[in-house]
C-alpha cells in the first residue's frame, strides 16, 4: 500500500492550484449574485486542458489515469473559489463525457469527444423528470422506433448545464410493458440543435448559482440510431456503470473545498482575538477545526481508494456510494463549522463563507440523494429490500 502521490501528481497538483487561484473565480461573488455562467472561466479551463483530463489523447484529451484525475479535480476544487464553475466542469465530465468514454462507439467518440474535450461543446445529463426523481425507472419520456431511428417525446428537469448545453446524455423508454423495468430504458446522445429540442425555463437555486440549471423538452425529436448509446434496452446499465464515476469523481472537488475551508478557519482562529487571546485557544473553536481535519482526511482516503480501484479497472460501487455520502455530508458540516468559527463574518456575504455553505447543500441531493445511497449501500451490504426498485 502506497499512500504517497507520485512526483508527477504533486507537480500537476501545484500547477492546477496556481492556475485555479490566479485565473479562475475572480468574479465568483458577482456570478453567484447574478446566477450567471462564467463563460470566460470556462474557456480558461478548456485552454488549460481541464475538460479533457480523463479523455484519451487520441480524442484530444490528456488521458490522465483515474487516480491522477481525482488528484487534479481535488486541486481544482481547492484552488477555485467558484464552486459553481467547478460543478459545471464536473457535470460536463462525469454526467456526459464519461458515458461516451465507457459506451460510445468509435464513431460517436470521434464525433463528440474532441469537441467536448476542447470545450467547444458543453455536455449535460438530462435524466430527472418532474415525476421521476429518485425513482428513475418510472420515467415517462419515450423513444419510439421510427424508420432508421427514434422519435423522443417527454420532458426533463433539474438539468445542470442544461441552458448552455450542446449535448445531452438522456434516458428514454424504448421497451414495452412486458420487459423488466430495467430493460425498458435506452440511452441517447441528443444535441441541442435537433428538431423539437426545447430548453425550458432556467431554474434558480440556492447555491452553485454559476452552474445554470434548466429543463429540456423533447417534442417529437427525431434521433438517428447512430445516437443510441449502448444497446437498445441497455440504458439502465449505461446509467449504473457511469454513476459510480459520477458519485465519486464529482466529489473530488468537494475534498479540495474542505481543505480550503479548513485553512481559512485556521487562519481566522489564529488571527481573531477575543477576551485577550486568539479564539483558537478556546476548545469550542479548536475542536471544530480538529473535526474538519478528520473529515478531510477520511474523505480523501475514501476517494483515493475509488480512484485506485478504477485505475485497476475494478468495480467500485460500494466505495463510490460511501465516498458520495461521507464527502457530501462532510463538506456541509465543514462549511457549517467554518461559518460558526467566523462568527458574523461567516454569515455575511463579504467573506464568501455563506456562499460555500449554500453551495455545499446540494451535494447530499444530486447524483442520487444520500437517503437513497444509504438504501443502495445497505443492499450491497446484504440487506434484502433495503432499496426496492433500483433507484437513482
Ligand atoms: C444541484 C443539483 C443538481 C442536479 N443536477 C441534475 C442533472 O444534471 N441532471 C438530472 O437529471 N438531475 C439533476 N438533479 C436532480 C437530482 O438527481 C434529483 O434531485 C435527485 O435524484 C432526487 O430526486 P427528487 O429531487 O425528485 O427527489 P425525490 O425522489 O422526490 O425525493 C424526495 C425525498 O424523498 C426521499 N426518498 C425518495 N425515495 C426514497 C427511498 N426509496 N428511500 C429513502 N428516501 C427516499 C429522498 O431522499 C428525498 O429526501 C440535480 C439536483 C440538484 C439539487
Amino acid at each position: 500500500m502506497d499512500f504517497e502521490l507520485t512526483e508527477e501528481q504533486r507537480r500537476l497538483r501545484k500547477e492546477i492550484v496556481a492556475f485555479a487561484r490566479e485565473e479562475l473565480g475572480r468574479d465568483a461573488d458577482a456570478r453567484d449574485r447574478e446566477g450567471s455562467f462564467p463563460w470566460a472561466d470556462w474557456r480558461r479551463c478548456a485552454d488549460f486542458g481541464v475538460l479533457g483530463w480523463p479523455v484519451p489523447e487520441e480524442y484530444g484529451g490528456s488521458g490522465l489515469d483515474p487516480l491522477t484525475t481525482i488528484v487534479a479535480l481535488e486541486a481544482l476544487g481547492y484552488g477555485c473559489r467558484d464552486n459553481g464553475l467547478v460543478f459545471a466542469v464536473n457535470n460536463h465530465l462525469w454526467a456526459c463525457v464519461i458515458h461516451l468514454l465507457l459506451h460510445g462507439t468509435p464513431e460517436q467518440k470521434r464525433r463528440f469527444l474532441p469537441q467536448l474535450a476542447s470545450g467547444a461543446l458543453i455536455g449535460a445529463h438530462a435524466l430527472s423528470e418532474p415525476e421521476a426523481g429518485s425513482d428513475i425507472l418510472s420515467m415517462t419520456t419515450t423513444a419510439r422506433r421510427e424508420g432508421d431511428g427514434y422519435r423522443l417525446h417527454g420532458g426533463k428537469c433539474f438539468v445542470s448545464n442544461g441552458p448552455v448545453a450542446d449535448v445531452f446524455v438522456t434516458l428514454a423508454r424504448t421497451g414495452d410493458g412486458g420487459a423488466r423495468a430495467q430493460d425498458q430504458l435506452s440511452a441517447f446522445l441528443v444535441t441541442s440543435d435537433m428538431p423539437g429540442v426545447v430548453k425550458t425555463r432556467e431554474q434558480s437555486k440556492m447555491g452553485l448559482r454559476s452552474t445554470p440549471m434548466g429543463g429540456v423538452e423533447f417534442d417529437g425529436t427525431p434521433v438517428p440510431a447512430s445516437h443510441l448509446l449502448g444497446r437498445e434496452g441497455g440504458g439502465y446499465q449505461v446509467f449504473t456503470s457511469a454513476i459510480e464515476w459520477e458519485r465519486s469523481f464529482m466529489f473530488a472537488a468537494h475534498v479540495g473545498a474542505m481543505e480550503r475551508l479548513l485553512e481559512t478557519s485556521v487562519r481566522h482562529a489564529n488571527s481573531r482575538r477575543q477576551f485577550g487571546r486568539s479564539i483558537g485557544a478556546y476548545q469550542a473553536v479548536s475542536h471544530r477545526i480538529a473535526d474538519m481535519r478528520i473529515r478531510l482526511e477520511l474523505s480523501r482516503m475514501l476517494l483515493y481508494r475509488v480512484g485506485w480501484l478504477k485505475r485497476e479497472g475494478r468495480l467500485a460501487l460500494p466505495e463510490a456510494t460511501m465516498a458520495k455520502i461521507v464527502i457530501s455530508e462532510g463538506l456541509v458540516q465543514t462549511a457549517m463549522e467554518a461559518a460558526e468559527v467566523h462568527g458574523a463574518r461567516g454569515y455575511l456575504a463579504d467573506d464568501g463563507i455563506e456562499r460555500e455553505l449554500r453551495d455545499a447543500l446540494g451535494g447530499p441531493v444530486y447524483a442520487g440523494t444520500n437517503a437513497v445511497q444509504r438504501g443502495i449501500l445497505a443492499e450491497l451490504t446484504g440487506v434484502r429490500g433495503a432499496l426496492s426498485g433500483g433507484g437513482m
